[in-house]
């Protein structure tokens, strides 16, 4: 139901307000990162433009969840809804869409519409764009484009001006933080802060965190170095990054978000707030051994090594002096 998707309020309101009118357009193009929520939602909208027994609630129209074509949608066997998949990994070329071009061409089997889920979208070729365009310009009263993709500007301007762009926000912390206690019992809570936190408001980035087999061991390792770090020399942390061999925009989010606690802590007192709760004795040990001309120091050196990885340094260099720097920091 549209009613259990965390944020993205503005999509929804305008995807309930086009079924609650019947002014569904041909073409949507859904845009957001990976990890977003675009199929999510595209399945919901889908769901509900095909359910029989459509409630009416005080948000707006959801579907039943337990009509035949609910249980079909549900269970990704609706022969109304159709996914293009693609078979060279880089690009949705031109054959895919002639058949959908073709498929779109018979009545849909049982329902008023016929959907169409184009994951990956960005990845349409020019021709296969060209394709297309030839259906979104006289489209069957029944069909419906739904188009996923991490970004728009790959699509060419008459794409674009058939089709209704709808952007997805990035959540709050809180709400992704919600949202994995609320799906993800198996998640320790003291770790939801933290991957709420790393996620940018992206709850596939969230789960990610959660998933992954090595991110909690290697957070662990970290944080033994962080309680500590005047104390550290250069070669632990070396070796950290060697063998936990964590991806090294992660180990900058994972410093940036304790010394955001440090910071936090020293300029209010106030330890609800923290990402690392738990870690409290030693975050605000931090705070007092840090003056605020050092914080300072640490997150300039935290985002000049950021930059740094996206202009792809070395690696281990940039790591290296990045905690020099910041053990440098402790001695302001
Ligand atoms: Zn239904």
């Amino acid at each position: 139901m549209f009613s259990d998707i965390i944020g993205q309020e503005n999509v929804i309101a305008h995807l309930q307000n086009a079924l609650r009118t019947g002014s569904i357009s041909h073409a949507y193009i859904l845009c957001g990162d990976r990890g977003s929520g675009k199929k999510l939602l595209a399945r919901t909208f889908a769901q509900t433009m095909l359910c029989r027994d459509v409630r009416m609630t005080e948000h707006g129209p959801e579907a039943c969840g337990e009509c035949p074509s609910c249980v079909k949608a549900l269970s990704d066997s609706h022969p109304d809804i159709r996914t293009i998949t693609h078979e060279k990994p880089a690009s949705i070329g031109v054959e895919e869409i002639r058949a959908l071009r073709q498929d779109v061409q018979v009545v849909p089997y049982e329902s008023a519409h016929k959907v169409y889920l184009i994951p990956e979208a960005e990845k349409l070729t020019v021709q296969a764009q060209n394709a297309l365009l030839k259906t979104l310009e006289e489209p069957p009263s029944y069909a419906v484009l739904l188009l996923l993709a991490e970004d728009v500007t790959a699509f060419l301007p008459t794409i674009l001006s058939r089709s209704v762009t709808l952007r997805m926000r990035p959540l709050s912390a809180e709400q992704v933080a919600a949202y994995l206690q609320r799906e993800r019992a198996d998640i320790p809570a003291r770790y939801l802060p933290l991957y709420a936190s790393l996620s940018g408001g992206n709850i596939g980035r969230a789960l990610a965190c959660a998933d992954s087999e090595t991110f909690a061991a290697s957070c662990e390792a970290l944080l033994r170095i962080l309680r500590n770090v005047p104390g550290t020399d250069i070669m632990t942390f070396l070796s950290f990054i060697r063998e936990e061999g964590t991806d090294p925009d992660t180990v900058i989010d994972l410093l940036t978000a304790w010394y955001r606690d440090v910071a936090l802590l020293k300029r209010t007192g106030e330890a609800s707030a923290l990402i690392f709760r738990e870690e409290i004795k030693y975050i605000s040990q931090c705070a007092a051994a840090l003056s605020y001309a050092g914080l300072e120091k640490i997150f300039a050196a935290l985002l000049r090594a950021g930059r740094q990885l996206k202009a792809n340094g070395n690696t281990e260099l940039i790591l290296e002096m990045l905690f020099v720097g910041i053990r440098d920091a402790y001695k302001e």
